[in-house]
């Protein structure tokens, strides 16, 4: 556990609550650490509602009558819950999004009523003004009247006066702006209202001289500068606009999307209370208020909206053609993944090919009873669950390679638990069938073990014997892939935008970048204006498997694409769009999204996190887990353990299981799934571990079998406890051994980091496994026997009752705890 930035601690924190708890080491150099799991965050049970997937990849349980071979009935029947869970979640999101929206309009009324309510009290203010400029003027005259009348009566002229208010009501309808600067002018003016005659042009504009200036000039002049406030002359404000504001805009945008003056937006942002220049972003809400200001309509658009553009109208079954099946080869290094490719391709390849060097695009058709088979010649697990993990489920069938003179390795246990976690049917290639050594039959009992039962154990997993070597077996592993596709029923329609992933990608030198995408739905033509993961471009040519130009490419045809703006990632999801500017737009919202994605890392989901989710769906089905031990016994017992685990709402399902350090492909799979790995006496290695960081995948660190059983029953009762059981302190590498007479083998070592603590405990790790735990013997500094030894300082060690220690040994050093296990 190199890298300090570990947050999570073994002790769960806040259970309920989802506190995450959080324990702090401290170093000498001001450093701090926290302690057992390294990497936290991310990753939610549920598939993310908005993976684009490929319609032609819809998951086979759905349907019972489509069930993959090798699945049980209870297995089935798990999946069709978590298949109802999830609908049932999506219509609560849905739902929730309505609420939340409903919300919003509640709110946007509100504010709106707020201001109107403003805007009304400042109306009556100015109404009350001028009622009252008017009484004093009515007093006044009458005064006058009066005193007139009492000298010489004359007619009344009360009848002028009241045409003059009645001319003055338009001027009420003055905007805001307007009134909002009428107080502190008005009130200077107050004198002179009370000396003289005041008309409400007057008390509007607060202009000495109004008197002598006439009503048409100043209604004009009202007129005028209305019209400058709601952005130009009276006929273009005719021209309604729909503004599309997306969650957050710039100022400057939203005048130049409502077509109106940047100062003039800013302006009545102002009168708004808004203080804000032309480059500073508004809120939708904000925005909106403007545009109705200025007499546009809104169109809200989430940011995710531009995704939109993305044709996702769902195929009607009339459209639906058959497609071939794509299928990946995995296995157990050696057993003969590549030699099975190159055989079947050789094989088939049309005549004159055969022997020639085809083109290598990554994936390739060969014909089958004049039904194409679609091959991808990327096996590898760790390919395979990437792809699955960005959200391309491009494989339709497995075909497991186990070669029949070895036996069932811990890769064709991977490739298993892949294929299951991928819910893809398998098809058992018995390899190497052609060897003396060959017994198929202990590869059939071996995979028994693993939950693969083979047709000839009477199972429902086809079997078949090859060799890639003879060519034995190769038409009748064909036929039985073709079976299976045709058990699978798959379709597409070609007659629409297409959707494909991207298989492999690469920056040639000569052509620019260049993917090789594996059509999934719809035909890929040229001239096609696409988008694939944050890269966009128009396809200047295809290229298919047999390195032809080709015009088009229907489903699960794999071509080359030339024509992107940048290299996209294996699994990248294509899709073709209309325009280039919805292109561009979607590529620019994934690159920020993806940028949000990893900035919001840091606040992702833990083990605690996933339970407590878990817990809060009422229809949970199962927590997916990773398990990695230092010997096969811990992991079965583990296992065993988590299967136990269940009750009514949780259920733990154990992904991947297996022996020694965890490697990148437990993340990779960890990360697709959505699991916390969990090592038991291991540690994962450094590529694992900056693979975890990147990707958000939690790795817990266990050695006693009961805490790692306990953290998951806790959490899945929703009882964990902010409990700390150890931490570590520090670690040091072997550089040395030394045999000293009357001691034993004595280490030389560099704390590498952290402390070295004699009275600590200690553990012994060889290719990140704990081979040894105890204590130190004895812990050196030159020659004199010291507490501690700080990072960066060599010193020597050796360990009460155990010699095994080794060059490039690392040591662990921890300490334990007492923390009272709280029962609430
Ligand atoms: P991969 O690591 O799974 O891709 O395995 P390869 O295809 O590279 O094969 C590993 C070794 O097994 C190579 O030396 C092949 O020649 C050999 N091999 C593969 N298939 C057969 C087979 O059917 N019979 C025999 N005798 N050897 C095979
Ligand atoms: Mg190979």
């Amino acid at each position: 556990m190199s890298d300090s930035d570990g947050k999570k601690t073994l002790g769960l924190g806040g259970g309920r609550g989802g506190r995450p708890g959080n324990v702090k080491q401290s170093f000498s150099h001001g450093r701090t650490k926290n302690v057992v799991v390294e990497t936290k965050r991310k990753r939610v049970v549920v598939p993310k509602p908005g993976t684009p997937k490929g319609s032609a990849t819809a998951a086979p349980a759905g349907d019972p009558t489509r069930r993959p071979a090798g699945i049980s009935d209870a297995e089935m029947e798990r999946r069709m819950k978590a298949l109802q869970a999830a609908k049932a979640r999506e219509a609560e999101d849905a739902a929730k999004r309505k609420a939340d929206e409903e919300a919003r309009a509640a709110d946007r009324q509100r504010r709106r009523e707020e201001a109107e309510a403003k805007e009304r009290a400042e109306k009556e203010r100015v109404e009350a003004l001028k009622a009252k400029a008017e009484e004093d003027e009515r007093k006044k005259r009458e005064a006058e009247i009066a005193a007139r009348r009492a000298a010489e009566p004359a007619p009344a002229p009360a009848a002028d006066d009241r045409k003059t208010s009645g001319r003055k009501e338009p001027a009420r309808e003055a905007p805001r702006r307007q009134e909002e600067q009428r107080p502190s002018k008005g009130r200077g003016d107050d004198g002179g209202r009370r000396g003289g005659k005041l008309t409400l042009n007057q008390a509007l504009s607060g202009g000495d001289g109004g008197r002598q200036r006439s009503m048409a000039a100043m209604k004009r002049k009202q007129e005028r500068a209305r019209q400058k406030a709601m952005g130009g002359s009276v006929e273009r404000e005719k021209v309604v606009r729909d503004v599309q504001v997306p969650e957050a805009i710039l100022v400057s945008e939203l005048a130049n999307r409502m077509a109106e003056r940047v100062p003039d937006v800013v302006k009545s942002l102002m009168q708004m209370g808004m203080m804000v220049n032309q480059n500073q972003s508004i809120d939708q809400d904000t925005a909106e208020l403007i545009v109705e200001e200025f007499g546009h309509k809104i169109v809200r658009v989430s940011d995710a909206d531009v995704e939109q553009a993305i044709d996702q109208v769902e195929d009607k079954d009339e459209d639906l053609k058959d497609r071939a099946p794509v299928i990946t080869i995995m296995g157990h290094v050696d057993h003969g993944k590549t030699s099975l490719l190159d055989a079947i391709r050789n094989a088939r390849v049309v005549a004159g090919e055969a022997g020639g060097i085809t083109q290598h695009i990554g994936a390739y058709q060969v014909e089958q009873d004049g039904k194409k088979l679609t091959f991808l010649d990327t096996p590898g697990h760790a390919a395979f669950t990437s792809m699955r993990a960005r959200g391309a489920q491009v494989t339709d069938i497995v075909v497991l390679v186990v070669a029949a003179d070895d036996a069932v390795m811990p890769q064709t246990i991977e490739a298993i638990n892949h294929a299951k976690a991928a819910e893809v049917p398998m098809i058992v290639a018995i390899n190497k069938i052609d060897l003396p050594a060959a017994d198929p039959t202990k590869v059939r009992t071996d995979l028994l073990q693993h939950e693969v039962i083979v047709e000839q154990m009477s199972g429902e997993v086809q079997d078949v014997e090859v060799s890639a070597q003879s060519g034995q077996g190769l038409d009748t592993l064909l036929e039985s892939i073709a079976l299976q596709a045709e058990i699978l029923e798959l379709k597409a329609n070609p007659d629409r935008a297409a959707s494909g992933a991207v298989i492999e990608a690469q920056l040639d030198v000569g052509r620019g970048p260049v993917a090789t995408v594996l059509v999934q739905n719809g035909t890929l033509k040229q001239g096609d204006i696409f988008v694939v993961g944050e890269q966009w471009g128009k396809v200047r040519a295809l290229v298919n498997d047999q390195g032809d130009r080709v015009k088009e490419a229907g489903p699960s045809v794999p071509v080359e694409v030339l024509g992107l703006n940048g290299t996209p990632e294996a699994g990248d999801v294509l899709n073709v769009v209309k325009t280039e500017a919805e292109a561009r737009e979607i590529a620019d919202y994934r690159i920020q999204a993806a940028k949000d994605k990893r900035a919001a890392a840091g606040a992702a989901t833990t083990l605690e996190q996933l339970m407590q989710k878990a817990k809060e769906d009422e229809n949970v089905e199962e927590l997916p887990i990773l398990v990695k031990a230092d010997v096969q016994g811990s992991a079965e017992a583990i296992v065993q353990a988590m299967e136990k685990i269940g009750n009514d709402e949780v259920r733990v399902r154990v992904l991947h299981s297996g022996v020694g350090a965890i490697t990148e492909t437990d993340i990779g799979l960890a990360e697709a799934s959505g699991a916390p790995v969990m090592g038991f006496n291991v540690r994962a290695n450094a590529s694992a571990r900056n693979t975890a960081n990147q990707k958000g995948v939690e790795i817990r660190y266990y050695s006693v079998i009961y805490d790692l059983v306990d953290d998951v029953r806790d959490a899945a009762s929703g009882l964990l406890s902010a409990e700390i059981r150890e931490k570590f302190i520090g670690y040091a590498e072997i550089r040395e051994v030394f045999k000293v007479s009357g001691v034993g083998k004595v280490a030389g070592c560099l704390v590498t980091e952290g402390v070295a603590r004699r009275s600590a405990g200690v553990r012994l790790l060889r290719d990140n496994v704990v081979i040894h735990e105890g204590t130190l013997k004895t812990l050196k500094r030159f020659k004199d026997e010291v507490a501690e030894v700080q990072s960066g300082q060599e010193c020597g060690m050796a360990f009460e009752n155990y010699d095994d220690i080794r060059p490039a040994d690392v040591i662990e050093i921890f300490e334990r705890e007492e923390v009272e296990r709280t029962l609430d």
